[in-house]
């Protein structure tokens, strides 16, 4: 078990806290603060203890000078004294004698957040590239490390592991909850079912290969559907096709003939577009100039029957283009369904979360990860930087 917060003594500390604050953003405009919401535990809990809380994020990438502008946390700042109803002290820079004075003069249960970690990338990439110097001069600015962004933990960053290897650290609570729920499926209650749908099956090679032992049964959805069908013998007419995956998909059903599920029928159109005609059908009567966008009902009521017994389930990736409302419902119903079953479901992957907001889910869901690239390579078993360089309990 990683250490945690909760381990350390933070009365008159000065903590630094490494946040995800990597919010979507449109004309200096927070489109989505969620990331903002999710950190407030943490943050609140070292108020409450009496720390002197130092935030750090990045936002987006820092190629060039324009991206500066863009790329700004000021508004980050504002919306998070807005959320935690205190002034947050935003410091413009992300080193040198201001950012100290401003730390030095911090009284305890104050809040300071420092300028967007990658404006130090526009200088030979020394956060993404981890410089030995950044991480030091960072840690230099505080007590304790706390690293709370899971969604960057697959990354070692000198604001994540150069920070860490200086200090005394430990994980803060969204980072422990994302944790518990992913290391629950690597030892999962069964039957343990996956759902795994979303474009390309190139991208979930790692996973499926780590997950198809522990799991009972794989559901196969989404884009990546196509290529299985077509594994299997049918025709799929139009449909996307990834030529390079399809040994892969035929040795994984040859070798878990039980376990990997299709669908057997499915949404079809013979263009991606709302207005043109869309029919569902058997898979087995796909014609030449049709494409899949989504499961059919049969599918739907086949993989709830399979899914109903579960305990345990993990879905990566839509069933379908749930961005259009033709072909959204195969997501829909499902979500619908897992949210109806007394299991612990886990939601992994930036679409499927997203798909669940839209339709309603998120909230009902067990987990909803917010790691994306950092979820995936967890689940692929691979460890990740962040994390490794935390100290154990
Ligand atoms: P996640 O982010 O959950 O890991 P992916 O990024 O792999 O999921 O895939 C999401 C995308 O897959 C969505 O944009 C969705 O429109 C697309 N998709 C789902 N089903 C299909 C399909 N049958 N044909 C084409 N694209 C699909
Ligand atoms: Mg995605």
């Amino acid at each position: 078990m990683k250490k945690t917060i909760r381990d350390y003594e933070l009365r008159n500390k000065k903590v630094l806290i490494r946040c995800d604050f990597n919010v979507p953003m449109k004309d200096g405009k927070i489109i989505d603060d969620t990331r903002i919401e999710e950190s407030l535990k943490t943050i609140n809990y070292a108020i409450s203890e009496g720390a002197k809380v130092i935030l750090l994020s990045h936002l987006g990438r820092v190629k060039e000078e324009a991206d500066l502008k863009k790329n700004n946390l000021a508004p980050v700042a504002g919306r998070l004294s807005t959320l935690l109803g205190k002034e947050v002290i935003f410091v413009n820079t992300t080193r040198g004698p201001e950012l100290e004075k401003k730390i030095e003069a911090m009284r305890m249960g104050d809040v300071l957040l420092i300028q967007n970690t990658r404006y130090e990338d526009l200088d030979g990439k020394k956060e993404s590239s981890n410089d030995a110097e950044l991480g030091k001069y960072w840690a230099s600015l505080g007590d304790l490390f706390i690293n709370d962004a899971f969604g960057t933990a697959h990354r070692a960053h000198a604001s994540n592991v150069g920070i860490a290897t200086h200090l005394p650290n430990g994980i803060g609570f969204l980072m422990e909850k994302e944790l518990n729920a992913l290391n629950g499926l690597m030892d999962p209650v069964h039957p343990f079912m996956i759902l795994m749908g979303g474009a390309k099956v190139s991208d979930k090679v790692g996973v499926i290969n780590h997950l198809v032992e522990k799991a009972d049964a794989i559901l196969i959805g989404g884009g990546m559907a196509n290529t299985f069908l077509k594994a299997k013998g049918y025709s799929v007419g139009a449909s996307f096709i990834e030529e390079d995956s399809l040994e892969f998909a035929k040795t994984l059903l040859e070798k878990y003939k039980e376990k990997i599920l299709l669908p057997i029928d499915v949404n079809v159109t013979t263009e991606k577009t709302d207005t043109a005609v869309n029919r569902i059908t058997p898979v087995e009567t796909i014609n030449e100039n049709e494409m899949i966008l989504d499961i059919g009902p049969a599918s739907i009521a086949w993989f709830m029957e399979k899914l109903s017994s579960s305990k345990t389930i993990f879905w990566n990736g839509p069933f379908g283009v749930y961005e259009m409302p033709k072909y959204g419902v195969g997501t829909q119903k499902l979500l619908e369904g897992i949210c109806s079953l007394n299991a612990n479901t886990v939601l992994g992957g930036g679409d499927i979360v997203a798909a669940a907001a839209k339709f309603g889910y998120k909230e009902k869901v067990s987990h909803a990860s917010t790691g994306g690239g950092a979820t995936l390579e967890f689940l692929e078993g691979k460890e990740l930087p962040g994390l490794a360089v935390i100290e154990e309990e």
